[in-house]
Protein backbone atom coordinates (compact mmCIF):
# COMPACT_ATOMS: atom_id res chain seq x y z
CA UNK A 1 0.00 0.00 0.00
CA UNK A 2 1.34 3.74 -0.74
CA UNK A 3 0.76 6.77 1.27
CA UNK A 4 0.90 10.21 0.51
CA UNK A 5 2.87 12.62 2.61
CA UNK A 6 1.20 16.23 2.74
CA UNK A 7 4.01 18.63 4.38
CA UNK A 8 4.05 21.93 4.77
CA UNK A 9 6.43 24.37 6.46
CA UNK A 10 4.82 27.53 9.03
CA UNK A 11 5.64 29.91 11.65
CA UNK A 12 4.75 29.36 15.55
CA UNK A 13 1.52 31.51 14.45
CA UNK A 14 -0.23 29.46 11.71
CA UNK A 15 1.15 25.79 12.97
CA UNK A 16 -1.62 24.90 15.05
CA UNK A 17 -4.33 26.08 12.43
CA UNK A 18 -2.93 24.21 10.15
CA UNK A 19 -1.91 20.96 11.90
CA UNK A 20 -5.90 21.20 12.79
CA UNK A 21 -6.86 21.30 9.69
CA UNK A 22 -4.76 18.60 8.29
CA UNK A 23 -5.80 16.54 11.35
CA UNK A 24 -9.13 16.45 9.41
CA UNK A 25 -7.34 14.86 6.02
CA UNK A 26 -4.37 12.82 7.99
CA UNK A 27 -4.59 9.04 8.63
CA UNK A 28 -3.61 8.96 12.61
CA UNK A 29 -3.13 12.70 13.63
CA UNK A 30 -0.58 14.92 12.27
CA UNK A 31 3.19 14.68 13.19
CA UNK A 32 4.68 18.40 13.96
CA UNK A 33 8.73 19.06 13.70
CA UNK A 34 10.31 22.22 15.07
CA UNK A 35 13.07 22.51 12.36
CA UNK A 36 16.49 23.68 13.25
CA UNK A 37 16.48 23.13 17.57
CA UNK A 38 20.08 24.46 18.48
CA UNK A 39 20.61 22.48 21.48
CA UNK A 40 23.15 24.68 22.97
CA UNK A 41 20.00 27.38 23.16
CA UNK A 42 18.66 24.28 25.56
CA UNK A 43 21.94 24.30 27.73
CA UNK A 44 21.37 27.18 29.41
CA UNK A 45 17.94 27.28 29.72
CA UNK A 46 17.88 30.21 27.08
CA UNK A 47 14.56 30.52 24.77
CA UNK A 48 15.06 29.32 21.95
CA UNK A 49 14.98 31.03 18.65
CA UNK A 50 11.90 31.43 16.87
CA UNK A 51 11.59 28.60 14.13
CA UNK A 52 9.87 26.78 11.45
CA UNK A 53 7.58 24.33 12.43
CA UNK A 54 6.85 21.07 9.50
CA UNK A 55 3.74 19.65 9.89
CA UNK A 56 3.66 16.49 8.17
CA UNK A 57 0.22 13.95 7.89
CA UNK A 58 -0.54 11.02 5.50
CA UNK A 59 -3.46 10.10 3.51
CA UNK A 60 -3.62 6.77 1.61
CA UNK A 61 -2.74 6.99 -2.26
CA UNK A 62 -6.14 5.75 -3.14
CA UNK A 63 -9.06 7.41 -5.38
CA UNK A 64 -10.31 9.70 -2.82
CA UNK A 65 -6.83 11.27 -2.51
CA UNK A 66 -7.18 13.98 -5.07
CA UNK A 67 -10.57 14.66 -3.93
CA UNK A 68 -9.08 15.74 -0.35
CA UNK A 69 -5.87 17.39 -2.07
CA UNK A 70 -8.34 19.79 -3.30
CA UNK A 71 -10.51 20.13 -0.62
CA UNK A 72 -7.33 20.62 1.44
CA UNK A 73 -5.97 23.60 -0.70
CA UNK A 74 -9.25 25.13 -0.90
CA UNK A 75 -8.92 25.43 2.73
CA UNK A 76 -5.84 26.60 2.98
CA UNK A 77 -6.22 29.25 0.52
CA UNK A 78 -9.00 29.80 2.89
CA UNK A 79 -6.52 30.36 5.79
CA UNK A 80 -3.79 32.32 3.72
CA UNK A 81 -6.09 35.52 3.65
CA UNK A 82 -5.02 35.13 7.35
CA UNK A 83 -1.25 33.78 7.72
CA UNK A 84 0.62 33.76 4.75
CA UNK A 85 0.67 30.05 3.78
CA UNK A 86 2.96 27.84 1.47
CA UNK A 87 1.50 25.47 -0.83
CA UNK A 88 1.62 21.82 0.93
CA UNK A 89 4.55 19.65 -0.45
CA UNK A 90 3.18 16.21 -1.51
CA UNK A 91 5.26 12.86 -1.76
CA UNK A 92 4.35 8.94 -2.24
CA UNK A 93 5.70 7.21 0.50
CA UNK A 94 5.37 3.09 0.55
CA UNK A 95 3.64 1.60 3.62
CA UNK A 96 7.26 0.20 5.00
CA UNK A 97 8.86 3.99 4.63
CA UNK A 98 5.38 5.32 6.42
CA UNK A 99 6.53 4.95 9.76
CA UNK A 100 10.08 5.60 8.98
CA UNK A 101 9.63 8.75 7.03
CA UNK A 102 9.69 11.93 9.26
CA UNK A 103 12.97 9.94 11.52
CA UNK A 104 15.43 11.93 9.04
CA UNK A 105 14.41 14.85 10.90
CA UNK A 106 14.28 13.47 14.43
CA UNK A 107 17.77 14.45 16.51
CA UNK A 108 18.36 14.01 19.96
CA UNK A 109 17.32 16.49 22.52
CA UNK A 110 17.82 18.21 25.95
CA UNK A 111 15.27 19.42 27.88
CA UNK A 112 15.67 20.61 31.59
CA UNK A 113 18.37 20.19 33.83
CA UNK A 114 18.66 16.25 33.03
CA UNK A 115 16.62 15.17 30.26
CA UNK A 116 18.24 13.67 27.40
CA UNK A 117 16.08 12.81 24.66
CA UNK A 118 16.97 10.46 21.57
CA UNK A 119 15.71 8.53 18.65
CA UNK A 120 15.69 5.08 19.59
CA UNK A 121 18.79 4.67 16.60
CA UNK A 122 20.95 7.40 17.67
CA UNK A 123 23.46 6.29 19.99
CA UNK A 124 24.87 9.10 21.85
CA UNK A 125 26.96 9.73 25.08
CA UNK A 126 25.34 11.18 27.91
CA UNK A 127 26.70 12.52 31.66
CA UNK A 128 25.95 10.02 34.60
CA UNK A 129 22.92 12.44 36.36
CA UNK A 130 21.37 12.55 32.40
CA UNK A 131 17.77 10.97 32.48
CA UNK A 132 17.92 8.97 29.36
CA UNK A 133 14.80 8.31 27.35
CA UNK A 134 15.23 6.80 23.98
CA UNK A 135 12.10 7.42 21.73
CA UNK A 136 10.35 5.81 18.37
CA UNK A 137 7.44 7.34 18.46
CA UNK A 138 6.18 5.58 14.71
CA UNK A 139 2.79 7.21 13.86
CA UNK A 140 1.94 8.78 17.27
CA UNK A 141 2.69 12.41 18.20
CA UNK A 142 5.32 12.72 21.00
CA UNK A 143 9.15 12.56 19.18
CA UNK A 144 9.53 15.24 21.95
CA UNK A 145 10.90 18.02 19.65
CA UNK A 146 7.44 19.87 19.41
CA UNK A 147 7.54 22.74 22.47
CA UNK A 148 4.54 21.94 24.09
CA UNK A 149 6.08 18.70 25.04
CA UNK A 150 8.89 20.06 25.93
CA UNK A 151 7.29 22.47 27.87
CA UNK A 152 5.59 19.46 29.68
CA UNK A 153 9.02 17.83 30.28
CA UNK A 154 10.48 20.68 31.98
CA UNK A 155 7.32 21.15 34.01
CA UNK A 156 7.60 17.23 34.75
CA UNK A 157 11.34 17.51 35.71
CA UNK A 158 10.21 20.18 38.83
CA UNK A 159 6.99 18.49 39.90
CA UNK A 160 7.27 14.33 39.73
CA UNK A 161 8.19 13.58 43.11
CA UNK A 162 9.16 9.64 43.83
CA UNK A 163 6.44 7.46 44.49
CA UNK A 164 3.76 9.40 42.81
CA UNK A 165 0.68 8.39 40.55
CA UNK A 166 0.59 10.02 37.52
CA UNK A 167 -2.11 10.38 34.55
CA UNK A 168 -0.82 10.99 31.15
CA UNK A 169 -3.82 11.79 29.39
CA UNK A 170 -3.57 12.17 25.51
CA UNK A 171 -0.02 10.23 25.96
CA UNK A 172 1.08 9.65 21.98
CA UNK A 173 4.43 7.60 21.94
CA UNK A 174 4.22 7.61 25.74
CA UNK A 175 6.65 10.35 26.10
CA UNK A 176 5.64 12.18 28.90
CA UNK A 177 4.98 9.01 31.25
CA UNK A 178 7.79 7.64 30.53
CA UNK A 179 9.80 10.65 31.51
CA UNK A 180 7.55 10.49 34.85
CA UNK A 181 8.55 7.07 35.58
CA UNK A 182 12.26 7.59 35.09
CA UNK A 183 12.03 11.12 37.10
CA UNK A 184 10.87 8.31 40.13
CA UNK A 185 6.96 7.85 39.62
CA UNK A 186 5.58 4.67 41.01
CA UNK A 187 3.33 4.41 38.29
CA UNK A 188 1.77 5.77 35.43
CA UNK A 189 -1.90 5.38 33.57
CA UNK A 190 -1.43 6.28 30.17
CA UNK A 191 -4.32 7.17 27.82
CA UNK A 192 -5.18 7.61 24.22
CA UNK A 193 -8.10 7.64 22.07
CA UNK A 194 -6.32 6.68 19.48
CA UNK A 195 -5.25 2.71 19.31
CA UNK A 196 -1.63 3.35 17.45
CA UNK A 197 -0.39 5.27 20.34
CA UNK A 198 -1.29 2.62 22.89
CA UNK A 199 0.79 0.57 21.32
CA UNK A 200 3.52 2.70 20.52
CA UNK A 201 3.16 3.94 24.05
CA UNK A 202 4.03 0.04 25.40
CA UNK A 203 6.84 -0.44 22.89
CA UNK A 204 8.63 2.29 24.39
CA UNK A 205 7.53 1.74 27.93
CA UNK A 206 9.57 -1.12 27.36
CA UNK A 207 12.55 -0.15 25.38
CA UNK A 208 13.17 2.23 28.39
CA UNK A 209 12.76 -0.24 31.13
CA UNK A 210 9.96 1.07 32.59
CA UNK A 211 7.21 -1.17 30.97
CA UNK A 212 6.10 -2.37 35.33
CA UNK A 213 5.41 1.22 35.87
CA UNK A 214 3.53 2.37 32.60
CA UNK A 215 -0.36 1.28 31.90
CA UNK A 216 -1.28 2.22 28.46
CA UNK A 217 -4.87 2.39 27.93
CA UNK A 218 -7.53 3.09 25.24
CA UNK A 219 -9.43 5.79 26.58
CA UNK A 220 -10.05 9.20 27.83
CA UNK A 221 -11.23 10.86 31.08
CA UNK A 222 -14.49 8.88 30.88
CA UNK A 223 -12.53 5.74 31.33
CA UNK A 224 -11.75 7.49 35.08
CA UNK A 225 -13.54 10.50 36.15
CA UNK A 226 -16.53 7.89 37.57
CA UNK A 227 -14.21 6.00 39.19
CA UNK A 228 -12.75 6.45 42.30
CA UNK A 229 -9.19 6.69 41.18
CA UNK A 230 -7.35 9.76 42.00
CA UNK A 231 -3.72 10.94 40.91
CA UNK A 232 -1.15 13.13 42.40
CA UNK A 233 0.17 15.06 39.18
CA UNK A 234 -1.68 15.07 35.82
CA UNK A 235 -0.67 15.73 32.56
CA UNK A 236 -2.61 16.54 29.52
CA UNK A 237 -0.86 17.93 26.41
CA UNK A 238 -3.60 17.93 23.97
CA UNK A 239 -4.98 20.73 22.99
CA UNK A 240 -6.90 24.36 24.44
CA UNK A 241 -10.57 23.38 22.88
CA UNK A 242 -9.75 19.42 24.35
CA UNK A 243 -8.64 20.91 27.70
CA UNK A 244 -11.55 23.09 27.98
CA UNK A 245 -14.27 20.14 27.21
CA UNK A 246 -12.39 18.05 29.52
CA UNK A 247 -12.29 20.31 32.61
CA UNK A 248 -16.31 20.46 31.31
CA UNK A 249 -16.72 16.61 32.41
CA UNK A 250 -15.43 16.93 36.05
CA UNK A 251 -11.34 16.55 34.84
CA UNK A 252 -10.29 18.45 38.27
CA UNK A 253 -11.96 15.14 40.41
CA UNK A 254 -9.13 13.17 38.70
CA UNK A 255 -6.81 14.97 40.93
CA UNK A 256 -5.95 14.35 44.46
CA UNK A 257 -6.26 17.36 46.95
CA UNK A 258 -3.19 19.03 47.25
CA UNK A 259 -1.97 17.40 43.81
CA UNK A 260 -0.89 19.03 40.71
CA UNK A 261 -1.99 19.16 36.99
CA UNK A 262 -0.24 20.09 33.88
CA UNK A 263 -1.53 21.03 30.93
CA UNK A 264 0.00 22.15 27.30
CA UNK A 265 -1.22 22.19 24.42
CA UNK A 266 -2.47 26.06 24.46
CA UNK A 267 -1.27 28.91 22.38
CA UNK A 268 -0.56 31.95 24.55
CA UNK A 269 -4.07 33.86 23.33
CA UNK A 270 -6.01 30.84 24.59
CA UNK A 271 -4.36 30.28 28.28
CA UNK A 272 -7.24 32.58 29.58
CA UNK A 273 -9.84 30.79 28.72
CA UNK A 274 -8.03 27.45 29.54
CA UNK A 275 -7.48 28.75 32.98
CA UNK A 276 -10.99 29.78 33.50
CA UNK A 277 -12.42 26.45 32.99
CA UNK A 278 -9.26 24.79 35.05
CA UNK A 279 -11.01 27.12 38.10
CA UNK A 280 -14.29 25.94 37.31
CA UNK A 281 -13.70 22.18 37.76
CA UNK A 282 -11.75 22.99 40.74
CA UNK A 283 -8.01 23.61 39.84
CA UNK A 284 -5.62 26.49 40.71
CA UNK A 285 -4.18 27.56 38.28
CA UNK A 286 -0.31 28.80 39.38
CA UNK A 287 2.30 29.67 37.19
CA UNK A 288 2.60 29.43 32.95
CA UNK A 289 5.92 28.52 31.37
CA UNK A 290 6.34 29.73 27.88
CA UNK A 291 8.14 28.55 24.81
CA UNK A 292 7.40 30.88 21.78
CA UNK A 293 3.55 31.29 21.18
CA UNK A 294 2.98 27.74 23.57
CA UNK A 295 2.25 28.27 26.80
CA UNK A 296 1.90 25.18 29.54
CA UNK A 297 -0.22 25.71 32.91
CA UNK A 298 0.71 24.58 35.96
CA UNK A 299 -1.92 24.02 38.84
CA UNK A 300 -3.17 22.54 41.35
CA UNK A 301 -6.22 21.17 43.48
CA UNK A 302 -6.64 22.65 46.68
CA UNK A 303 -6.32 20.41 50.00
CA UNK A 304 -4.44 18.37 51.76
CA UNK A 305 -3.32 14.66 50.89
N1 LIG B 1 1.75 13.41 25.22
C1 LIG B 1 2.43 13.44 23.94
C2 LIG B 1 1.44 13.48 22.78
C3 LIG B 1 0.65 14.73 22.66
S1 LIG B 1 -0.32 14.79 21.15
C4 LIG B 1 3.38 14.61 23.90
O1 LIG B 1 3.32 15.44 24.80
O2 LIG B 1 4.19 14.73 23.00
C5 LIG B 1 -1.95 14.62 21.77
C6 LIG B 1 -2.39 13.19 21.91
O3 LIG B 1 -3.68 13.25 22.51
C7 LIG B 1 -2.55 12.43 20.60
O4 LIG B 1 -1.88 11.19 20.70
C8 LIG B 1 -4.07 12.23 20.47
O5 LIG B 1 -4.42 10.97 19.89
C9 LIG B 1 -4.54 12.30 21.90
N2 LIG B 1 -5.90 12.78 22.10
C10 LIG B 1 -6.59 13.72 21.40
N3 LIG B 1 -7.81 13.92 21.93
C11 LIG B 1 -7.89 13.11 23.02
C12 LIG B 1 -8.90 12.85 24.01
N4 LIG B 1 -10.06 13.49 23.97
N5 LIG B 1 -8.63 11.96 24.98
C13 LIG B 1 -7.44 11.32 25.03
N6 LIG B 1 -6.47 11.49 24.13
C14 LIG B 1 -6.68 12.38 23.13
Amino acid sequence: MEWIEISLSVDGESAEAVAELLQRYGHQGVVIEQDNIEQEAWDDGDIPPVTTLTIRAYIPADPRAEEAKLRLENALGHMSLMYPMPRPVYRVVHEEDWAEAWKAHYHPIRIGKRLFIRPLWVQMETDPEDIEIALDPGMAFGTGTHPTTQLCMESLEAHVQPGIKVLDLGCGSGVLGIVAAKLGAHSVLALDIDPIAVRVTNENAQQNGVAEKITAQEGSLESIVHSARRFDLIVVNIIAKVIIAMCEQHLGDVVRPGGMALFSGIIEDQADDVEAALIKTGLQPLSRRKQGDWVCIEAHRAGQH
